[in-house]
């Protein structure tokens, strides 16, 4: 499928852990090992004073001094800044990723030899400056992202070839309506999905970007926090960094341990004082039954929204680290009437049916003629441009592009100056929300500049959106009567600019250690930080 040197190299950028897996020479997803010899590597980066440490041992440095630890920068992809200061300084979660990958990719360059295309997973629910951020971090970690595609998208292509429903090519004999059910470290994600011959065509997507394994850990910690102070009522563990890491390390162990018995004893030491506490599959079971019940709510909306019936459903998989709880494939017995497949590889299934698919890409682009997979996604949120009602001058989300709208997908919509001579206009694009912009996440801002004078209030102006089936947008605005057709780039209303990243790609080739954000102590040596916008032109009416 791959010549010898373009490899086809699939990451799957997890929020807790990663995997680096690429095809072999019989055209066989394979895991790669990382420099300590384990195939999954810990998502956790430590700061040090000169450098950097990724995986096992930055957890290690990080029980001394957590302050310069970063876990579970995913879930702050596309923001400004990872939520935690380290080391007192706040940096983009794309830098913080970019090490995770670095690390995933001169491992992996000591057993295959080198390489830079590869193929990065994101959830697929993940949101445009979301998956922006995982390319650019790819960038940042000198890798070539030839494209990113969903996790699900590649847990099913490798669950189907791996467990022989589907072939070597991805090609299923008969259609396969298949709900893949996602509940890894930090995110959680249902897709549904049907597969006819090579085509695959997603349905219906839903998920939680802030509801994963680390949910359950917590209520552990609290749990076990608990009984230490009914024994030591002055000291409380979580109040202190390495008191909370000690929580959280045997919080998982012990909810790991529950998956394979019905009981556990938990012994926690803290400031020289100790507790020792049993704890039941059942007890753990019921701490957490509100978190399960949020999956098994999210699993059967999605199924609705797919307009598909249990009984539609040929295959139904389990992906994700912490789907190896009991109480997940009990509870999607229970709703579904089946008995869900686990694949043989759980942790490594997205990161080899990413391989597959960086073959499939690498293939197109050589003169081969075998038939390639089609993916067709949909895209998890609505699209919309948030304007000015004329009659009532309230904010108004208008859609452009509904959720689960199969992708690539183009939409217009014509709306209107507000004012009199208005000198610009600017398109406000929102994913999700409420009719009025509510719980919307800015997407960015198209801005057409430098309009003649006189333009009479209530000018139309197109506004365009194209969605790729990669989940990419980009929109345009247009102003017919003067035939302006501005190619609009979109000002990112977060994560960092092309400028900005050549700026961490320098100083990161330059030095290890990473530059500070703006705004953070030493903010004058740091990159420059997103352009602010000198002056907001009105929002734009719909007509
Ligand atoms: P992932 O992001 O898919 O690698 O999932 C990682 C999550 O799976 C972490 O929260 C782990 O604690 C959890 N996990 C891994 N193995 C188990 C297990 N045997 N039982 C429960 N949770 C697990």
């Amino acid at each position: 499928m791959s010549t010898p040197t373009s490899k086809a190299i699939g990451i799957d950028l997890g929020t807790t852990f990663s995997v680096i897996a690429y095809l072999d020479a019989n055209g066989k997803p394979k895991s790669l090992p990382n420099s300590e010899g384990d195939f999954i590597t810990p998502s956790v980066v430590f700061l040090e004073e000169d450098g950097v440490l990724v995986g096992k041992e930055a957890i290690k440095a990080g029980a001394l001094e957590p302050d310069r630890l970063a876990q579970f920068a995913k879930r702050d992809m596309g923001e400004a800044a990872f939520s935690k200061p380290l080391a007192g300084e706040l940096y983009p979660p794309e830098v913080i990723q970019s090490f995770v990958l670095a690390k995933l990719k001169a491992d992996a360059e000591t057993k295959i030899g080198p390489f830079t295309q590869a193929v990065i997973t994101v959830p697929a629910y993940f949101n445009e400056p979301r998956r922006k951020a995982t390319q650019d971090a790819g960038k940042l970690a000198g890798l070539d992202v030839i494209d990113i595609i969903n996790e699900p998208t590649a847990a099913a292509i490798a669950f189907g070839v791996e467990s022989g429903f589907l072939n070597e090519k991805g090609e299923s004999a008969k259609t396969e309506r298949v709900v893949i059910y996602d509940l890894g470290g930090g995110t959680f994600d249902v897709t549904i999905m049907e597969i006819t011959g090579q085509e695959y065509r997603v349905k219906a997507t839903g998920g939680d970007v802030y509801l994963g394994g680390i949910d359950w850990d917590y209520r552990l910690v609290e749990l076990i926090a608990q009984k230490f102070m009914e024994k030591h009522s002055d000291l409380d563990p979580r109040e202190d960094p390495v008191g909370m890491q000690r929580l959280l390390r045997e919080a998982e162990d012990a909810k790991r341990s529950l998956s394979q018995r019905e009981s556990v004893s938990i012994i926690f030491e803290h400031k020289g004082e100790g507790i020792r506490a049993t704890l039941t599959r059942q007890a753990f079971e019921h701490l957490s039954a509100d978190l399960l019940e949020r999956t098994r709510f999210t699993t059967q909306t999605v199924l609705r929204e797919a307009g598909w019936e249990w009984s539609d459903v040929t295959r139904l998989l389990l992906v994700g680290g912490s789907s190896r709880m009991p109480m997940v494939a009990n509870m999607l017995t229970k709703l579904s009437g089946r008995a869900p497949d686990a694949s043989l590889s759980l942790d490594e299934a997205v990161a080899h049916g990413a391989a597959i698919y960086a073959g499939v890409k690498l293939a197109q682009g050589t003169s081969s003629n075998t038939p390639q997979p089609t993916i067709q996604n949909v895209n998890s949120h609505a699209l919309s441009v948030l304007g000015v009602e004329a009659a009532t001058g309230r904010p108004r989300a208008q859609v452009m592009i509904p959720r689960n709208t199969p992708l690539p997908v183009n939409a217009k919509s014509v709306f209107q100056t507000q004012k009199p001579n208005q000198y610009s206009v600017v398109v406000n694009v929102v994913q999700g929300g409420d009719a009025s912009g509510n719980n919307s996440t800015p997407i960015g801002r198209c801005v057409i500049r430098d309009l003649p004078d006189g333009l009479p209030q209530g000018t139309p102006v197109e506004v365009i959106f194209r969605y790729r089936s990669n989940g990419r947008l980009t929109v345009k605005a247009r102003v017919p009567r003067l035939n302006i057709e501005a190619t609009l780039a979109i000002e990112r209303a977060s994560g960092l600019t092309d400028e900005a990243i050549q700026d961490w790609d320098d100083y990161l080739t330059e030095k290890r250690q990473p530059p500070p954000l703006p705004g953070s102590k030493n903010s004058k040596s740091g990159p420059p930080p997103l352009r602010p916008n000198a002056k907001t032109p009105p929002p734009i009416k719909k007509r």
